[in-house]
């Protein structure tokens, strides 16, 4: 039997043991979803399971003290970052419970009969979490599968599985039944391969590396099993002379080290046009070595460690190779620290560029015009997020529709809402989550053609 030792990594000190599960309980796992799709929730009438998942939603609203904490101690994250994330996993179930009266079909004219066309649940679906953002992605995979009538086997990231863990025993208190929403955890090569494998998994919505990403497309391609990913990204953050330079200044910190730089959205690349670099520079000095880096159990803290020794190992890997402009501070102990810190570069083929760091890293480079900006911008493999900072709102626009990527922000640092819908371009995934349209996504539409 195999387990896994979290660590707090503010601390580097162990928190619980956790049971990591075989292939042949995840394919027992699988199984019991399937019985549980079939004569079970799928058929469940679509209130019924509506008022289900509006309970599950008022469960985690009474437990958003408690998961904010395991957060703080497994993932190293701060109060606040942890408190949104539990309430944005409420607030997932909530939209997301009005999903399924609302999965209508469509009546389409054609000659000698009637055609409808049906939203079909598809059966079980695989949800893979990464660590980094363990309660809000688990949420944005497993709430509109249920709504739409599916079953979930979830695996969450081998460092990070008691959120998940805990969301699963809510979901049996708020009354689902047993083996609609089954919490995993193991390796990603053993219970994340299955899920790939099995054929009663009838989707896998993978978020995480791009590399295991592409391996993950591979296995589904075997059995044309449907897939959303949701990749690595290397984001710019752009500022244009004529912005708010105090206001572009003072978030763009937020805007890259939130979670320690470990988010895939995070503005990594900083483009500032070169007439205002140095006032840039000067004003984004501050805002760095302003930040609160402190043990995240202490409600003051802004950013908190890194995940893991490994990952910090990793970060001073880059940090290695360049000479950093300025940095901020971190409270030292024996947690897997690395302090926000900022690295000028006109090279644009420098690894610090081009790869994705995942850590609290940024690089901030010149450019020229619009058209140097945008080409700056997607000149990377990946196309996650971006902001674009101007008061000139047409060319916010302009530069918005320009840059290859699915989710900019124009004069703020953040374009993430349950409501609206986040995925990426080129490398950086395939699919939408999250809006309006996240629960046909995990439907088949079927055509039906009545005689008459
Ligand atoms: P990872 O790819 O190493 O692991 C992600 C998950 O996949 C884990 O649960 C892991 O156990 C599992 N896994 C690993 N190998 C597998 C395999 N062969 N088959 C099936 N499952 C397997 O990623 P990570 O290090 O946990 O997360 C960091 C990465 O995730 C970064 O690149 C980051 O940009 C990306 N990410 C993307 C998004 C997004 O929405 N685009 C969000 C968060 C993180």
């Amino acid at each position: 039997m195999s387990s896994y030792t979290v660590i707090n990594p503010a601390t580097a000190t162990p928190v619980t043991e956790v049971h990591l599960a075989s292939v042949e309980e995840t394919d027992a796992a699988i199984e019991a979803a399937q019985e549980a799709f079939v004569g079970g929730w799928r058929d469940l009438a679509p209130g019924e399971r509506a008022r289900l998942l509006r309970r599950f939603a008022s469960v985690v609203d009474a437990h958003v003290e408690e998961l904010a904490e395991l957060e703080v101690r497994n993932a190293g994250h701060t109060w606040g970052n942890a408190r949104w994330e539990a309430g944005n996993v409420r607030d997932c179930l909530n939209y997301y419970s009005a999903a399924p009266e609302r999965l209508f079909g469509r009546q389409i004219p054609v000659p000698g009969g009637v055609d409808l066309t049906f939203r079909e649940p598809l059966g079980v679906v695989g949800v893979i979490v990464p660590w980094n953002f363990p309660m809000p992605i688990a949420g944005w995979g497993f709430a509109p599968a249920l709504a739409a009538g599916n079953t979930v086997v979830l695996k969450p990231a081998e460092l990070t599985p008691l959120t998940a863990i805990r969301l699963g025993e809510l979901a049996l208190e708020a009354g689902l039944p047993e083996h609609v929403l089954t919490i995993i955890p193991g390796k990603g090569s053993v219970v994340g391969e299955r899920l790939v494998t099995h054929p009663l998994v009838r989707k896998i919505v993978f978020t995480g590396s791009t590399a295991v990403g592409k391996q993950i497309m591979a296995g589904c391609a075997d059995q044309v099993k449907r897939l959303t990913l949701e990749l690595g990204g290397k984001s710019s953050n752009i500022v244009f002379a004529d912005a708010d330079i105090d206001a572009a200044a003072a978030t763009a910190p937020y805007a890259v080290f939130d979670n320690a730089g470990q988010d895939c959205c995070a503005r990594s690349r900083i483009l500032v046009q070169r007439s205002v670099y140095d006032e840039f520079l000067d004003k984004l000095e501050p805002a760095v070595t302003g930040m609160r880096v402190l043990d995240p159990s202490d409600e003051a803290s802004e950013m908190g460690p890194l995940i893991s020794a490994q990952q910090r190992a990793t970060v001073r890997g880059f940090l290695d190779e360049v000479e950093v402009a300025f940095a901020g501070n971190t409270p030292g102990g024996d947690g897997f620290w690395v302090p926000p810190s900022v690295v000028t570069t006109e090279d644009a083929e420098a690894r610090i560029w081009r790869e994705e760091v995942f850590g609290p890293v940024v690089a901030v480079m010149p450019f020229d015009d619009e058209a140097d900006a945008v080409a700056l911008a997607n000149d990377t493999e990946y196309g996650l997020s971006g902001s674009i900072y101007t008061r000139d709102l047409a060319r916010g626009l302009r530069v918005a529709r320009a840059v290859e990527s699915g989710n900019l922000s124009v004069n703020s640092h953040s374009a993430v809402r349950y409501w609206t819908p986040f995925g990426g371009y080129k490398q950086s995934g395939l699919g939408r989550e999250l809006g309006p349209d996240a629960p046909a996504a995990f439907t088949e539409e079927k055509n039906v053609f009545i005689a008459h």
